[in-house]
C-alpha cells in the first residue's frame, strides 16, 4: 500500500473521458479560529469556499489524452460512498500555514486545491530546509500552488492545474508499472539513505522532472519524427533528380569522347553518387533516440 496522507476517497469514471473523485471533508473551528464568520458559521462558510474553489479547479484538470478530473467535496456520506472516510479540517487564525488537517482561515483557492491532493496521495514536490532530498519541481501545484493557479487562469502559459504523472498517480494509485519514476522519485525520497540523496534528487530531476510529462513527450516527439520524414521524403525526391542527373553525366563522360579530363570526372561523379546514397537526415536520428529514451522512462 502506498502511503496515502490520512485520505480516503473514490473514484469514478462518469464517461469516456470525464473522472470523478469523491472526498467527505468537514470543516470546524480550531481553538485558535478568527476568521471571517462565528465559529459556529466555519463549517458552511468554509464547506462552500472549498467547493466554489473545486468547481473553478474542475474546469482545468486535465488529463495528457483530454481527461478531465472533477473533485467533489462533500459534507457527509452517501449510501454509495463505499465507505469513504471522512476528513476533519480545522480552521485557524489567519496567519497560520495551512496543511492537510487544518487550513488558515485566510486560505486561498490555490492553498487548499494542494491540500486536497494530498488527500489524493500527491506529495510535495518542493525542496528545501525540511526535506533535503526531495525533489523540486517548480510551478507544479506540488510546490507552488499560486504560481501554477495563475499560469492557468491568469496567463494562461498552462493548460491543466495537475501535470500528467499527477493525472496518472491518482487515476492508477495502486499500478506502480505506470508511476514508477514518479514513486521513485517523490514517494520513495523520504527513505533514500543521507549519503546518495543528493545523486538521486540530481538523477531525478535531470530525468525531465520526475518523467511527469512523459506522454505529452512522446507525442511532440513524435509530431516531429513525422516532420522530419515528410523532409527527408522531400530531400529524397531532390536526391533522385540529382541522381538521374549525375547517372546521365556519368555515360555521357564514360562514352571517351571527353578525353582524359572526362575519365577523371567520371570517378568524381562516381563518388558523389555515393554520398548521395549515404545522406541520412541527422534531426531524424536524434529524433529517435530521445524517443527511445522518453519511452524508457
Ligand atoms: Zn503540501
Amino acid at each position: 500500500m502506498k502511503k496515502v496522507y490520512g485520505g480516503s476517497y473514490t473514484i469514478k469514471k462518469d464517461s469516456d473521458k470525464l473522472y470523478s473523485v469523491n472526498l467527505i471533508i468537514e470543516f470546524f473551528p480550531d481553538s485558535t479560529y478568527e476568521g471571517p464568520v462565528a465559529r459556529e458559521k466555519v463549517p458552511d462558510y468554509y464547506m462552500e469556499k472549498v467547493q466554489s474553489c473545486m468547481q473553478d479547479a474542475n474546469k482545468k484538470m486535465l488529463g495528457p489524452n483530454g481527461e478531465t478530473l472533477r473533485i467533489n467535496i462533500r459534507g457527509s456520506s452517501k449510501s454509495d460512498d463505499c465507505g469513504i472516510k471522512k476528513t476533519n479540517v480545522g480552521i485557524r487564525s489567519p496567519n497560520e500555514r495551512s496543511g492537510v488537517l487544518h487550513y488558515s482561515s485566510n486560505v486561498d483557492c490555490p492553498t487548499i486545491l494542494h491540500e486536497i491532493l494530498h488527500l489524493l496521495g500527491l506529495p510535495d514536490e518542493y525542496g528545501g530546509d525540511y526535506n533535503l532530498c526531495r525533489v523540486d519541481v517548480p510551478e507544479s501545484i506540488m510546490s507552488n500552488s499560486n504560481m501554477r493557479w495563475d499560469s492557468v487562469f491568469i496567463s494562461k502559459t498552462r493548460n491543466s492545474l495537475l501535470d500528467s504523472v499527477h493525472f496518472s498517480s491518482i487515476l492508477h494509485k495502486n499500478c506502480a508499472e505506470k508511476n514508477r519514476l514518479y514513486d521513485e522519485c517523490l514517494h520513495k525520497s523520504i527513505d533514500w539513505p543521507k549519503e546518495e540523496c543528493e545523486e538521486k534528487k540530481n538523477q531525478c530531476e535531470l530525468k525531465n522532472l520526475t518523467g511527469r510529462n512523459k506522454q505529452q513527450e512522446i507525442e511532440i516527439i513524435t509530431g516531429k519524427l513525422k516532420e522530419a520524414r515528410q523532409n527527408l521524403h522531400e530531400e529524397q525526391k531532390t536526391v533522385e533528380e540529382n541522381r538521374k542527373i549525375i547517372e546521365r553525366l556519368i555515360k555521357e563522360l564514360s562514352t571517351g569522347k571527353h578525353g582524359e579530363k572526362g575519365k577523371k570526372a567520371v570517378d568524381f561523379w562516381k563518388k558523389q553518387l555515393k554520398q548521395l546514397d549515404d545522406l541520412r537526415h541527422p534531426t531524424m536520428i536524434k529524433l529517435e533516440e530521445r524517443l527511445k529514451i522518453v519511452k524508457s522512462w
